[in-house]
């Protein structure tokens, strides 16, 4: 799936960064930026930066850094369809339809045609096993409208939905088998839960038997609409009741339960698609709640999964706390059984996850020292997990009052050093600060003047691999005609240049700037080129082939002097 670069052009060109991280992020004028605190780590110093003429923002403290889009997506947990699609709604801006991928939306709107036929389906079924699984499971017409659940049963010909689509959309849809030029829908004689994206729309859908035959659920594959990795069903919704003054989302682990805490007035419950829990499942809750509380079984499976889901939850820096029902509850089961008010008193039995793994850990090893040892060993790992430096010492004080060790000798053994790397990893060399320079001024000037700028030079004037890859690119996209802002979201130097674009500028004025450093940056190659000429004919034994070369190096020569009266003449300004 993909938006043309065109339309991202429009939308980055609109949409002021500034206005749009100011309504998340209180900032304030340093310079020519802006500076805050990052909303993506914890932090008492603001090392967050935004350029409002550059369009981008910067951390470094943590790395985090792009455009406005990637800070939607970011912030909000959206894909990056769905963030364009955010901004251009603020914005008020109209991304044609036609630059989608089409089938996109027809997979989209094959999605809701379904969910539609399937739902009007279960509420006039008068098949027998239906009713008696919807009475068994109690789920009432009231439920069944707000979640959108469905039956598509034998009878119902999906041949009038289909007729609509082409080949490609059914197919890409994963919903169907093709059999002799007819299709059979996977999930026939289920009951379908629809999936929704972040925006509400239908994305997949996930069917259950009706008895208790296997497999229990069949899910949508991944396409081009759904990834089942960073989907949290009902978070369209619950992302809505998360307000107080700690938003709270609870985790459970089935459809029903999800559906059942609705039901006692629990709006703020997800779950996954049961699947564990992944890191971009960690990272979207991180974005939405202050506080998660994991809802499970009490059983031994129940503890399991909880401890399993602890190392997502710590590479996010954002530990959530659980609560085990009693043994061989769901919250489903619970609560039909023992109403809200029971779960808010057990509510009060929540643990912090981590403190909890580490008091159990400290139990098992008792006197051992052995064991004491190899424990702290890993738990030393998990801590160094855990980016936010204030978050670390927080553990670490924990460990070291649980197991009685010496709070400085246990630090000792911890990473302290991820978010310090992330700023090495692109520290500047010196020799190079005309490129930087160059390549940052490149961004903020207007495309005439780009084109005369660049229109002599190419990606083997620069010595640094990283400004070689992205000068290619800008030249690129400036003869495609796209704004070259669009790179900030590009994989391979996207996070480079979001933070080169952020460090301070050596010089007030862009265009003086571009100026100027394009002649050293010329002066310097043609030094490299003219030393490897010299080399040459050092080698060369050849009388007609050094006067070749002699002459090579007369002209760059000149050419270096012709820059060289230029660099003087700007400099002079
Ligand atoms: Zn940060």
């Amino acid at each position: 799936m993909k938006i043309s670069e065109s339309s991202i052009s429009t939308i980055l060109e609109q949409a002021n960064i500034l206005d749009l991280i100011s309504e998340y992020v209180e900032l304030k004028k340093t310079g020519k930026n802006y500076r805050g605190l990052c909303p993506f780590h914890s932090e008492k110093t603001p090392s967050f930066y935004v350029s409002e003429e550059k369009g981008v923002f910067h951390c470094f403290g943590c790395g985090a850094s792009g455009n406005a889009i990637s800070f939607v997506m970011k912030y909000h947990g959206y894909d990056f369809i769905d963030a364009v699609k955010f901004l251009a709604e603020k914005y008020g801006i109209n991304i044609e339809m036609g630059e989608i991928k089409p089938y996109v939306n027809e997979l989209y709107s094959l999605h809701e045609e379904i969910g539609v036929l399937a739902k009007k389906e279960i509420l006039l079924s008068k098949d027998k096993r239906v009713k008696e699984f919807l009475q068994k499971r109690k789920l009432s017409l009231d439920l069944i409208d707000e979640f959108d659940i469905g039956f598509i049963g034998d009878g119902i010909n999906l041949e009038t939905v289909l007729k609509k689509y082409d080949r490609d959309v059914i197919i890409k849809s994963g919903l169907f088998y093709e059999r002799y030029g007819s299709y059979s829908f996977k999930l026939r004689n289920r009951i379908l839960f629809s999936i929704h994206s972040l925006t509400g729309k239908t994305i997949a859908f996930s069917g259950r038997v009706l008895d208790d035959s296997l497999p229990k659920y069949i899910n949508s594959p991944e396409t081009d609409i759904f990834s089942k990795r960073k989907i949290l069903y009902n978070l369209n919704r619950a992302k809505n009741y998360t307000e107080g003054e700690v938003r709270k989302i609870y985790v459970v682990e089935g459809y029903f339960d999800v559906i059942r805490m609705w039901e006692y007035g629990f709006r703020n419950c997800v779950s996954t698609m049961g699947t564990s829990l992944t890191e971009e499942h960690a990272a979207i809750l991180k974005r939405y709640a202050d506080e998660v509380v994991l809802l499970f079984d009490g059983d031994e499976a129940g503890r399991k999964a909880a401890i399993r889901s602890l190392d997502v939850f710590l590479k996010n820096s954002f530990v959530p706390n659980v609560l085990f029902l009693p043994k061989g509850e769901d919250p489903d089961t619970f609560l039909l059984k023992n109403g809200s008010d029971a779960l808010i008193n057990l509510e009060k039995n929540k643990k912090d996850l981590f403190k909890l793994f580490i008091n159990k850990v400290a139990k098992r090893c008792k006197d051992n020292y052995n064991l004491k040892s190899k424990y702290l060993a890993d738990l030393s790992k998990k801590v160094s997990l855990i980016r936010d430096n204030y978050l670390k010492e927080i553990y670490l004080k924990e460990i070291s009052d649980i197991f009685h060790i010496d709070y400085d000798s246990l630090k000792k053994g911890v990473d302290f050093s991820l978010a310090k790397k992330i700023l090495n990893r692109s520290e500047r060399k010196v020799k190079y600060i005309c490129e930087y320079d160059f390549i940052s001024s490149l961004f903020s000037l207007p495309e005439d003047v780009l084109l005369e700028l660049i229109n002599d030079i190419n990606e083997d004037y620069f010595f640094d691999e990283n400004m070689k890859k992205i000068y290619k690119k800008v030249v690129e996209f400036l003869n495609k005609n796209v704004n070259i802002s669009v790179l900030v979201n590009d994989p391979e130097v996207g996070d480079f240049l979001s933070e080169l674009l952020l460090k301070e500028q050596n010089y007030e004025d862009d265009y003086y700037s571009a100026l100027l450093n394009k002649y050293k940056i010329c002066i310097n190659y043609l030094k490299k080129i003219k030393k490897e000429k010299q080399q040459l004919l050092g080698k060369s034994k050849d009388n007609h082939e050094k006067m070749k070369i002699l002459s090579e190096i007369n002209d760059i020569i000149n050419k270096q002097k012709e820059y060289e009266k230029r660099l003087l003449e700007v400099q002079s300004l």
